[in-house]
């Protein structure tokens, strides 16, 4: 089986969130079980400096009044993933993240920078390129809407193309542009219809590939379910709907060779489910890093997460000084939304000694954050699967989350039963307000002070099976599926 998984970005060369987690993980996780998967993705400046990269002496030309891009070839820091990244330096050689300038605005030309990936992905699978590079993908699986316009490429190529798999990872993101950019994107007129790119007067990049894909996954089965209603599918629910049939929810899993307590050395100390002292150690060290008051018994709550309405860091805004007076001390790392920065540096100041914020993004810290707190805080308002609370039960640190999507998915919740048969992992409220956070926490800190029960808690938290090894499983079923059936079945 050969692959091509075209994204955005992908750990360790270039993050800005759960996608980059993924794209760095999955398709490693396909080689191990013999599946020929390679990564597709743009040459930011941070990409070429992170990897050593050859030219293939390929150049494509993508889209009418741009360059060529010259196509490069590499191998994943891990040594093994072979990738291949787009050099087009006019659309990705910028400072700034992928999707943003350094004053944090979106680049004015998202539309080019994607729909050109998008198109050169749909071109590696044609036969003459396929041939030059001696790679020969029989599936393509994009992900977002950034690549969501390789389905719409390829139907307008000639001859029979591969199947296409679209992963949603985040429907709050669609790539939305104005009708005006079709002929720059070298999409025929034709294409902007409501049985093509067309949304309500604009080009939807996601609802292109929503269309035009041959197969959709999303990455929990819960988010699978709630992208078809209104709430939760910013006007694409009836398209997800009549596409049911064809719609996985597969759950991502973690990272095991990143996300390991026992061999995680950007701790400051290792531990396992049968050994919890290097957890304390590291909750010691983190304290006196960070300049909180040096407290073994004092609970210590945290967050690691983008600032944005989807996160429901508001919620946890307005309960702090309540989860405070608890006598708790809270730690986020987090960017993005400047009044939520402002509210929590607010918050710092007032509790010197309870309350850490670190604002921006950093990998070290957010290792060390897992491992020394004793509640990770969770309370999205929508979460497709989420990461952060596999990584927080993994090394040991309960979770509080908003029973939605993948935290509905992963987190089995304190009841009388769970406690009874050892299956409880954390805690989970349903209402979408800060009363009902605050109400769950107080819970747990109930819970936190009987020692014996929390870390029975722990042990059921650690010892859950989070790996890739099973998701990898369920995704190679899909490929070979798709691979045996014809192209465009549209649902
Ligand atoms: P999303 O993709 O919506 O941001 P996920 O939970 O799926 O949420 O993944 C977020 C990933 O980004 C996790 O690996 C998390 O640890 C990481 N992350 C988020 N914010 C930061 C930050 N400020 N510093 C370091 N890592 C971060």
């Amino acid at each position: 089986m050969h692959t091509l998984f075209v994204t955005s970005e992908a750990y360790p060369l270039v993050k800005t969130g759960g996608l980059a987690d993924v794209s760095g993980a999955l398709p490693a996780a396909l080689r191990q079980l013999g599946v020929d998967a390679r990564l597709l993705l743009p040459a930011y400046t941070c990409v070429l400096d992170a990897i050593g990269t050859r030219d293939t002496g390929l150049l494509l030309p993508l889209l009418p009044g741009i360059e060529a891009a010259r196509l490069r070839f590499g191998k994943m820091p891990d040594g093994e993933t072979p990738v291949y990244v787009l050099d087009c330096p006019s659309l990705y050689q910028r400072a700034g993240d992928p999707y943003h300038d350094t004053q944090g605005l979106e680049w004015r030309d998202n539309d080019l920078r994607f729909a050109a990936l998008s198109k050169a992905a749909a071109l590696l699978a044609t036969p003459e390129i396929a041939h030059n590079l001696d790679f020969h993908p029989q599936l393509i699986h994009c992900n977002d809407w950034q690549t969501s316009l390789t389905p719409a490429y390829q139907r307008y190529m000639p001859g029979k193309q591969p199947p296409t798999l679209l992963s949603i990872h985040n429907m709050a993101y669609q790539g939305v542009f104005t009708p005006k950019s079709l002929p720059s994107l070298g999409l025929p007129w034709e294409s902007y219809s409501i049985q093509g790119l067309e949304f309500y007067g604009l080009v939807s990049f996601l609802k292109a590939g929503l269309f035009y894909a041959d197969w959709l996954s999303t990455v929990s089965p819960t988010y699978a379910q709630e992208i078809q209603t209104e709430e939760f599918g910013y006007g694409l629910q009836g398209l997800l709907h009549n596409r049911r049939d064809s719609l996985t929810g597969l759950l991502n899993g973690i990272d095991e060779q990143q996300w390991n307590p026992a061999t995680d050395t950007r701790l400051f100390a290792q531990y396992s489910s049968k050994d919890l002292r290097g957890k304390a150690h590291n909750k010691q060290e983190l304290q006196r890093r960070l300049g909180l008051n040096l407290e073994a018994k004092t609970p210590l709550l945290a967050c690691i997460t983008r600032l944005t309405e989807q996160k429901g860091i508001d919620l946890v805004v307005k309960v702090l000084p309540q989860i405070l007076a608890e006598g708790a001390q809270f730690v986020i790392l987090g960017s993005g939304d400047k009044k939520l920065e402002q509210a929590l540096s607010q918050l710092a100041a007032s509790y010197p000694q309870q309350v850490s914020v670190t604002l921006g993004y950093n990998e070290n810290l957010s290792h060390r954050i897992e491992a020394a707190a004793d509640i990770f805080l969770m309370p999205s308002r929508f979460e497709p699967c989420g990461l952060n609370q596999m990584y927080s039960m993994s090394y040991g640190t309960l979770p509080i989350v908003r029973r939605t999507g993948g935290l509905a998915d992963t987190v089995t919740p304190v009841t009388p039963a769970n406690l009874d048969n050892r299956s409880a992992t954390g805690f989970v409220f349903d209402h979408e307000d800060a009363d009902a956070l605050l109400q769950t926490t107080q819970y747990a800190l109930v819970l936190y002070r009987q020692r014996g029960l929390w870390q029975s808690l722990q042990r059921n938290a650690m010892q859950r099976d989070f790996s890739w090894r099973r998701s990898a499983q369920a995704y190679l079923q899909l490929y070979q599926q798709l691979v045996g059936t014809a192209h465009n079945s549209i649902g």
